[in-house]
């Protein structure tokens, strides 16, 4: 079989020269999925991509579905209704949805992610056949082919007591069919054999396809087979003996044909290409094939799944035509080809085609360590061990030597400046070679820092950078001088791998990685691994499409230009996090990801944009335009998981929104961008308006998670991008709802509100009937108290103006009214008599009776005296035992008269009542204002009359001057 291979190849090889638009199968990156990757069964019998993006996979162990990192299993337990758990063949319609058939005749339908079963078929579903009309078309095993209309379950039998194993409707809407018995035609329900005279071999036919351009492919157990209108006719020869089980036509139009014990072949203008186990299957026996929409090419073996793919990286190496694996360097010529240094000799690949340049006496490999091109085209070669070389008519010879001057044979750099005089950087120093022929060398003792010479390069200047072990000098082309460039000490860098010059910007890799040297400014900046630098020594720095490439022995480091210069401009403002960077290694396509360095030069840009890298397995070749076309394909993403609390939660019909109940508190989003090429390379970016409008950077994170989030309506929206290109419009949403406790419903909080309002209102309202309750209270209180006073105001009035004992007014009382009346008489010519009255001997009546006996005869004259005047206001206690009577408007004989009648009253009166044997008389003395001008001088005349009655022996009434009067 290798030998065939080989014969392929070589049969193949004189296509070559054709525009490869496509890769040499040899040079795809290939990468196989089993069971240990997460598939359920090894046994790939069907592979379809739906119109979402996802990848399925169809194995005697149930479905499998791929979003480029992990395969998801969908059992009976997610497909309810199905009663296979293998499944034999997977139909994706172009509307989005799946069609899966098992081994018991299961069917059924992926519809708007929701699956719903069909009425099995009875017996294993090989194929099944949606047509334009709608029917459901099953080929199966053993029992030939049926059909059902639509969504009837009835089934029409159109051949029987064969096994059906594919079914293709052409143009004219006739049904081919694949069976054990050879290829059935079927026209309006009626199936007719193809007869062998068509050309057919009488054999099982096992699979069919239809050309983009209609043209019917046949894969039969004698080989493939297309008919030409008329005829079938083999599609190729050395097919003949391979029983074909699947065929694909990719979107270049080669086709691809699956063997049953042969692995795979590819017939395009390159030829016919095999692939099988030796080449990297996991086995030869393919049961399916399938392009996805990136153009890998998906192969279902018995031992798992394979894919080759256009990774970013191809290699050129010794089975290509190098002389060596080991590349130390890589020349980009001005004829447009490519030379190869590798430790075993050097190549010119040109035309995609590798011609090995040797030395003129053919002697022994070469030891290539760094290449130049003069001015006039010539290669010029450092080696290892010999010295200095160079390539005249596609043979090298040596030009410099230790024998003839140079400082050492290891010559690992060389430069042409722009005055074409060649610099020679050595293990031991530095050399010039002139036009002439004319050597100098130069060491430390000449001013260079380091003698071990890995880099050389000139400068817009003109000025020689030489990049040395111990740091990096300089050479001044005007001054002829040598200076060396220091690097901070905080740098701890040494080794000066390579040069790259950007305006005044002078780019150096180095030991501990980038730094940016300013060629006016002379400032540093590094860009190391505390920059974010995943690596610490960097060889090549080469420029293109706006990133800088830098080559490291874990890989190919692309760091985005402008970010990088932002970054080492604005070190404490910007993050090393806003640096794109990506890292390409073995994942990528490059047989090693160490490149080569410590010669030069070892990674280069050719005319056609293509980079090439020295790598330990072959030169590496990157086209950064693929790259990009790449990150340009769409990219579909999908939401494939929601998890409230930690349980998954079935995710809601497009549009729909899902309700979640109160009280919850963490959601999570699983999702994916569908791309296989590179999906660890993927970026997502996250929003959830409701709670945060704006897009989040996931990084490489495929989960979001959110906690606490508050009651409310939210849309969770997530989107995949390729690095370094734009986003593409590829967000997809989640719409759900989180339900509030009644408590934090805004009606309840309004009703809470409108309560408190009230509350408050009700609380008013008291408070003001409270206040006039009290004001009443109060108020009657204050009248009652005023009452009180006044009542107590009265009583001290009363009592200032009356007697205690006798309840008669005083003699404070009877002294105001005849002093505020007193005058009112004498103006009025009015009279006024008075009369003053004397119990007699009452000192006795006290001394024989008692104090208490006296009182109550005062009391007693003093009820007498009150009934017998009219007003008892005018009368008065005078004091002790002494009352005054008051006569408005009467003489003092008018007075004396009733005096007189009350006189003889008292001392008739009967006081045994209060004492036994007492008797009792008072005197009186009367006078009136007539003869007098003041009240103190009428009382000074009563008391005289007074005086008179008690001198004239009591019990009288007396007038004072009675006659003048
Ligand atoms: P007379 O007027 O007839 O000359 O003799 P008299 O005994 O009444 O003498 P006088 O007027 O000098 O004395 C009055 C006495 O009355 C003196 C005092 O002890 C007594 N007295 C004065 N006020 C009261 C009183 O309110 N109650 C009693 N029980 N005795 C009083
Ligand atoms: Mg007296
Ligand atoms: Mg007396």
């Amino acid at each position: 079989m290798t030998r065939f291979f080989s014969y392929l190849l070589l049969f193949t090889s004189f296509a070559i020269t054709a525009t490869p638009s496509r890769l040499a199968l040899s040079d795809y990156f290939t990468e196989t999925w089993s069971t240990r990757s997460g598939l359920p069964h090894n046994s790939i019998n069907s592979v379809a991509q739906t119109a979402d993006g996802y990848l399925w996979v169809a194995t005697w162990e149930g479905l499998a579905r791929f979003n480029g990192r992990e395969f998801k299993l969908f059992t009976r337990t997610e497909i309810v209704g199905l009663p296979d758990s293998g499944l034999r063949s997977l139909i994706s319609q172009p509307n989005g949805e799946l069609y899966i058939a098992g081994a018991r005749g299961g069917i059924s339908l992926r519809k708007a992610g929701r699956w719903q079963t069909l009425s099995s078929a009875k017996a294993m579903v090989n194929h099944l056949l949606k047509t334009r009309s709608g029917q459901l078309w099953l080929a199966l095993e053993g029992q030939g082919v049926v059909y059902r209309q639509h969504d009837s379950a009835v089934e029409h039998q159109v051949l029987t007591d064969v096994s059906a194993y594919r079914l293709v409707e052409d143009q004219t809407g006739t049904i081919w069919a694949a069976t054990s018995d050879g290829l059935y035609k079927i026209r309006a329900g009626k199936a007719v054999k193809v007869p062998s005279s068509s050309g057919l071999p009488n054999t099982s036919v096992y699979t069919l396809l239809l050309t983009k351009s209609g043209t019917l492919l046949v894969g039969t157990e004698q080989g493939a087979w297309q008919f030409n209108g008329k005829r079938f006719e083999s599609i190729n020869p050395v097919l003949s003996n391979q029983s074909i089980s699947s065929l694909l036509e990719d979107s270049q139009g080669d086709l691809w044909f699956g063997t049953i014990n042969n692995g795979v072949f590819r017939l395009s203008e390159l030829g016919l290409e095999q692939l099988d186990a030796d080449a990297g299957l996991p086995a030869n026996r393919i049961l399916s094939l399938l392009q996805d929409r990136e153009q890998s090419i998906w192969v279902g073996t018995n031992a798992g799944l394979f894919r080759l793919r256009e990774a970013p990286f191809t290699n050129w190496t010794k089975k290509r035509g190098l002389a060596g694996d080991y590349i130390r360097s890589i020349l980009a010529h001005s004829d447009s080809s490519i030379w190869v240094g590798s430790s075993s000799g050097l190549n010119r690949i040109n035309d995609n085609q590798s011609v090995a340049v040797q030395q003129a006496d053919n002697t022994e490999p070469l030891s290539v360590l760094s290449l130049a091109e003069a001015e006039n085209g010539q290669v010029w070669v450092g080696t290892y061990t010999s010295g200095l070389m160079k390539v005249v008519n596609n043979q090298i010879f040596p030009v410099k030597d230790r024998t003839n001057g140079l400082l050492s044979n290891e010559v690992r750099a060389l430069l042409f400046d722009s005055k074409n005089r060649l610099w020679i950087g050595s293990a031991n120093g530095l050399s010039t070679l002139n036009e002439d022929g004319q050597l100098s060398v130069y060491s430390k003792s000449d001013g260079l820092v380091g003698n071990f010479i890995m880099a050389l390069s000139e400068d817009s200047y003109g000025n020689i950078w030489i990049g040395t072990g111990v740091g990096v000098t300089l050479y001044n082309a005007t001054t002829h001088s040598f200076r060396t460039l220091t690097f901070p000490e905080q740098f701890s860098a040494e080794y000066a791998f390579g040069f790259y010059q950007d305006g005044n910007t002078m780019w150096m890799a180095t030991d501990r990685g980038l730094i940016r040297y300013h060629l006016i400014r002379e400032e540093m900046q590094l860009f190391g691994r505390e920059q974010g630098l995943p690596v610490d020594k960097l060889f090549q720095i080469v420029e293109q499409d706006q990133s800088l490439w830098l080559t490291s022995n874990r890989g190919v480091i692309q760091v985005n230009k402008a970010q990088l210069n932002n970054l080492l401009d604005n070190p404490q403002t910007v993050s090393n996090a806003s640096v794109s960077l990506q890292i390409y290694d073995e994942a990528d396509g490059m047989l090693s990801a160490q490149a080569n360095g410590g010669s030069n030069p070892a990674a280069t840009i050719h005319q056609d944009e293509r980079l090439w890298v020295a790598t330990a397995k072959g030169a590496a070749v990157i086209t950064p335009k693929r790259l990009k076309e790449a990150s340009q394909l769409s990219l579909p993403t999908v939401i494939e998981g929601f998890f409230v609390d930690g349980k998954a939660i079935d995710l809601p019909v497009a549009g729909d929104v899902l309700e979640l109940p109160a009280g919850i508190s963490r959601v999570s989003f699983h999702y994916a961008g569908l791309s296989f090429i590179m999906p660890q390379r993927l970026n997502y970016q996250t929003q959830l308006s409701g709670f945060n409008n704006q897009w989040l950077d996931r990084s490489q994170l495929t989960i979001t998670e959110y906690t606490n989030l508050p009651p409310g309506e939210y849309t969770f929206k997530v989107r995949a991008g390729y690095p370094n290109s734009e986003w593409q419009n590829n967000e997809q949403t989640l719409r759900f709802k989180i339900n509030s406790f009644f408590w934090q419903k805004m009606s309840f909080k309004l009703m809470m509100f409108i309560g408190f309002i009230l509350l408050g209102y009700l609380l008013y309202k008291y408070r003001l009937y409270h206040y006039k309750r009290i004001e009443i209270e109060l108020t009657e209180k204050v009248a009652q108290q005023v009452k009180d006073l006044k009542k107590q105001a009265d009583a001290f009035a009363y009592q200032a103006n009356h007697d205690q004992l006798t309840q008669l007014p005083n003699r404070r009382s009877f002294d105001l009214w005849l002093s505020s009346h007193f005058a009112e008489f004498k103006r009025d010519n009015k009279i006024l008599a008075i009369a003053i009255i004397d119990i007699d001997h009452f000192k006795s009546i006290n001394d024989n009776w008692s104090h208490m006996i006296g009182d109550k005869v005062i009391c007693e004259i003093a009820e007498l005296l009150k009934s017998a005047m009219l007003h008892r206001e005018h009368i008065a206690r005078w004091g002790g035992e002494e009352f005054t009577l008051l006569f408005p408007n009467c003489s003092a004989l008018q007075a004396q008269q009733f005096c007189e009648n009350v006189r003889q009253t008292i001392a008739a009166h009967d006081f045994s009542a209060i004492a036994e044997n007492l008797h009792v008389t008072v005197s009186f003395g009367v006078t009136d204002s007539r003869q007098v001008n003041d009240y103190d001088r009428l009382l000074a005349h009563a008391d005289q009359a007074l005086y008179q009655a008690k001198s004239n022996g009591r019990n009288r009434v007396e007038v004072l001057n009675a006659s003048a009067l």
